[in-house]
C-alpha cells in the first residue's frame, strides 16, 4: 500500500514520465502558468507565491535573512 498525496487538481495522464517526476513529491507535471519549475530536482511551483514560501522556509531554517528569491532551488539547491 503506496500513499500517494496527490494535488487532485493535478490531470494524471501520464504519472510514469520520468522527465515529470518531481524528486520530492512524485509526479508533478508542468503546466501553463506555472511560476517556476526546477530542471534538477523537477519541483514545480504553480505559483509565485508558492515559490517565495519555499524559499522563507529555507531562509528560517539556514537562519538567513529573510529574502524573496533565491539564485538556486530552495528545494535541492541547484543553481538555476
Ligand atoms: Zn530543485
Ligand atoms: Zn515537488
Amino acid at each position: 500500500m503506496v500513499a500517494v498525496v496527490a494535488d487532485e487538481t493535478q490531470p494524471v495522464d501520464d504519472p510514469d514520465n520520468p522527465a515529470e517526476q518531481c524528486f520530492w513529491h512524485g509526479y508533478e507535471p508542468t503546466r501553463p502558468g506555472d511560476y517556476r519549475a526546477c530542471g534538477e530536482c523537477l519541483h514545480v511551483w504553480r505559483t509565485r507565491d508558492a515559490y517565495v514560501a519555499s524559499v522563507h522556509q529555507l531562509c528560517r531554517e539556514m537562519r538567513w535573512p529573510e529574502v524573496d528569491e533565491l539564485d538556486m532551488c530552495p528545494l535541492c539547491s541547484h543553481d538555476w
